[in-house]
């Protein structure tokens, strides 16, 4: 072991603590301190592979030239008050492909003979939902049906109590919010008969071009049902429930997408989806049947505050669509902990939600729900959504996205999201929902180029195009799981994996050690261990590159809870064991050294592997300590051995999308460096100065031009050595770089 105070001397000396606070940039060696901006270490560019070939997009399922999508939600009382002309023209006039029109299955919108599917009482008789199809049709819009299959009325209830949800005491499980409605239980025949009756029904009248519900399957969490077939089932939130759930949701799935072919060919079912990482529904499977991925994930909430979640929900969809079609719900009403469902959003907030929606690579879809009038007593939203429609429409060659370029791969684990309970130990709910923060907020702060990937999609012809692969406390991992990431590592994959991840099986059943121990060179050595008062420190051992920038300190931040590892050869921090914070009298650690590893480094030919025992990616996001943030950055540079396939230099926290266009090249920039970044909305917009992209283009490639898509302008632009270099010089809240090549 290196002598410490020698360490310190030769590869900190220089810097005070506040500036080498600053410094982010990795040293190469010990002392090559130059410190830079949080985001401005310049990465070794590689070169973009080499361009698809071109695309007949005619050739396309016609979804899949959908870029616009529209919905005014409609009340009982919309038949009595809303002009469907004026309707139809303000969604045609602002560039829409398709709407949503409501034929429901709470209520009907048309004259419908299924039994319990009773018409709105302001419907008089009227066939509303035709008529609105009819001017949407006239206009060149396509319609979606669109259903809601999840609450019905009493007299449904009278005669058919099997449709029911039910709690433990066989009690009905109501509407919270209008207990006239019971909630429709979906193993029930309410799916089999009822539904597939409405879908007939409308198919045989009406030209529509496709079917979808709302409120199923649900969203993020699992029904919990008592109901006679429910109650057969394995008990909800159980690993046996979910594949039971699984395959109930693609059955009806199915079903419902052959009844809507009988009519059209090209006709389709698709469900409300969303709920990001902790979608209910299997995402892989899910995503190999649907053509439609519906995420309604429309604005944030108290609980789920971070201004990133329309991103993050963007690239759940990229890993498990494969390039079909998804879109965004943006509500342009007032969504969140406090509801203001007929009342726009502040605009800031509303435009983000569609910059997101576009640079993570879906459609635009602007949602609102009228009253009165059936438009809303509240039009300012119009003027947003008309305005954003109409400048996309403009560019919907470079904003339809091919592929992204990324090279770092983060391992969404859907099932550890869902169904995983962090040790009591840790007294934390919300766990991985923290965990997944925490990692996405250090990935932008770094200006990393990042997908997900799904954790039932590691086959080796997946992860090649990837130099690392993060695994944040994927705890559920199955030794097939295990073992494809097993060989990443050995064809010369690199990864980064935290806490729990391989304890556990695909069926939650803990192992006695990790599923990837032998791959991240680590054995258990007793429980998750928890803090008292006090978190965990981690004592530099000898210098790294994942220590670059700390300097006159021999502690730093661990994290607030751990699993403890057995002890290793030369570690490079080790554990600083629990002491209180308070007294302080006794606010020192009882052993001044231990052997017990704080991260477990490996490095074999090109591959590189980190292991953090410790939750350090939650305790960043709940504490925005700089020092985790730095060490991450670093590891991440670290096992990446600091290549990137894009890079963009300069001041501020920002997201960023690269992805191969028709054209070209876009990239995207969303500017979060903002007062409400992690809490509320947007208000107003602090624009940014100058940001410099770096692409390195794959031989041959010539560029035509670059421009700003926001900003509409032409920019100048280098080209050296094959790297394409380019400045934006200011960005507001969102800016599209364009490159057209030939
Ligand atoms: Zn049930």
């Amino acid at each position: 072991m290196v002598n410490r105070r020698a360490f310190l001397k030769t590869s900190a000396s220089a810097l005070p603590l506040a500036r080498s606070l600053e410094s982010l940039h990795p040293l190469t060696e010990a002392g090559s301190d130059a410190p830079t901006n949080l985001g401005t270490a310049a990465p070794i560019l590689i070169a973009l592979p080499d361009r698809l070939p071109a695309l007949d997009r005619a050739s396309l399922p016609w979804q899949q030239n959908v870029r616009r999508v529209a919905q005014s939600n409609m009340t009982e009382h919309d038949p009595a008050v809303m002009n469907i002309e004026e309707w139809a023209n303000f969604w045609h006039s602002a560039d829409a492909d398709i709407v949503f029109v409501s034929v429901t299955g709470i209520l009907a919108f048309y004259p419908s003979k299924v039994q319990f599917h009773r018409p709105g009482k302001f419907l008089a008789g009227r066939d509303f939902f035709g008529e609105c199809v009819a001017a949407a049709k006239k206009r060149g819009l396509r319609v979606v049906a669109r259903m809601s299959p999840d609450l019905n009325w009493g007299d449904a209830l009278e005669k058919h109590p099997e449709w029911a949800m039910r709690n433990t005491d066989d009690s009905v499980q109501f509407s919270p919010e209008e207990p006239r409605l019971f909630r429709t239980c979906m193993f029930s025949s309410y799916m089999d008969d009822y539904i597939p009756a409405i879908i007939e029904e409308v198919n045989t009248r009406y030209d529509v071009d496709c079917f979808y519900t709302n409120g199923w399957p649900p969203i993020g969490r699992l029904p919990n049902c008592h109901c006679a077939i429910c109650s057969k089932l394995p008990p909800s939130n159980t690993t046996a429930y979910w594949r039971a759930f699984n395959d109930r949701v693609l059955e009806l799935w199915q079903r419902y997408d052959q009844l809507a072919k009988k009519k059209k060919p090209d006709s389709f079912f698709f469900a409300n989806l969303g709920g990001n990482v902790h979608a209910g529904p299997n995402l892989d499977r899910l995503g190999k049947t649907a053509v439609w991925f519906q995420a309604d994930n429309q604005g944030r909430t108290y609980e789920d505050p971070a201004v990133w979640g329309c991103s993050l929900q963007g690239r759940v969809c990229s890993a498990v669509m494969d390039g079909k079609f998804a879109a965004n719900v943006t509500a342009a009403y007032s969504t969140g902990s406090v509801h203001w469902r007929n009342l726009s959003k502040n605009p800031a907030e509303a435009r983000m939600w569609l910059n997101e929606t576009l640079a993570s690579g879906m459609a635009i879809y602007f949602h609102f729900i009228g009253s009165e009038d059936g438009i809303g007593e509240d039009r300012r939203w119009q003027k947003i959504g008309a305005e954003y429609f109409q400048w996309a429409a403009k560019h919907d060659r470079h904003l339809t996205p091919r592929r992204s370029l990324a090279n770092i791969g983060v391992v969404m684990g859907q099932s550890t999201q869902l169904l995983y309970q962090a040790p009591a130990v840790t007294r934390a709910p919300a766990f991985m929902r923290e965990t997944t923060h925490g990692l996405y907020e250090t990935l932008l702060s770094g200006r990393f180029a990042f997908d997900f990937v799904h954790e039932d999609r590691l086959q080796a012809d997946r992860l090649s195009k990837y130099r690392a692969l993060i695994l944040p406390n994927v705890a559920m991992l199955s030794d097939l799981q295990c073992q494809q990431i097993s060989n990443y590592v050995k064809s010369g994959g690199s990864i980064l994996a935290s806490f729990e991840t391989s304890l556990y099986d695909e069926n939650l059943r803990p192992r006695a050690d990790f599923g990837l121990g032998d791959v991240l060179g680590i054995s258990r050595s007793g429980e998750v261990i928890g803090s008292n008062g006090n978190s965990y420190y981690g004592r530099i051992e000898r210098a790294h590159p994942i220590l670059a920038g700390f300097a006159d300190t021999h502690w730093l931040p661990g994290a607030q809870n751990r699993v403890p590892v057995k002890p290793i050869a030369q570690p490079v921090l080790t554990v600083v064991p629990g002491f209180v914070q308070y007294p302080p009298e006794l606010a020192y650690p009882p052993l001044s050294h231990t052997e017990e590893p704080a991260v477990v480094l490996r490095e074999r030919d090109s591959s590189r592997i980190a292991y953090f025992p410790g939750d350090i990616e939650r305790t960043s996001w709940l504490t925005g300590h700089g020092d985790l943030a730095r060490l991450m950055h670093n590891t991440i540079r670290w096992i990446t051995g600091e290549e990137s396939l894009v890079s963009v230099e300069g001041e501020g926290f920002i997201e960023m999308f690269a992805w191969e266009t028709e054209p070209g090249y876009a990239v995207h920039l969303l500017n979060y460096t903002n007062p409400n970044a992690h809490h509320g909305w947007m208000n107003s917009v602090y624009s940014l100065g100058a940001q410099t992209v770096s692409l390195r283009l794959p031989t041959g490639a010539r560029v035509k031009s670059v421009e700003l898509l926001r900003a509409a302008r032409v920019l100048p632009f280098r080209l050296e050595g094959g790297v394409l270099r380019f400045v934006i010089p200011q960005l507001q809240d969102y800016e599209v770089a364009a490159v057209t090549v030939s």
